[in-house]
């Protein structure tokens, strides 16, 4: 389980934000805040990613501006 919304992130601004694995060999990553004593993201080696955890939104591409054409002077 994490909390993965800007909003609940948000809430661990500034606190102790630790990072462990657990297992030998690691089999579950964890990145836990310890002042909140709550987990932000937990995840398995079994091939688990936060991509997996995060429905993503298709962003609308993004157009590059267009580029004016410069004159180049004649010698
Ligand atoms: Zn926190």
């Amino acid at each position: 389980m994490s909390a993965l919304t800007f909003e609940n992130l948000l809430r661990h601004i500034s606190h102790t934000i630790v990072c462990r694995a657990h297992g030998t060999p690691p089999q579950n990553v964890v990145i836990h805040c310890a002042t909140c004593d709550e987990v932000i993201i937990d995840l398995d080696a079994d091939g688990e990613s936060l991509f997996g955890l995060v429905p993503l939104k298709p962003e609308p591409p993004v157009m590059p501006p267009a580029v004016a054409a410069v004159p180049v002077a004649a010698d």
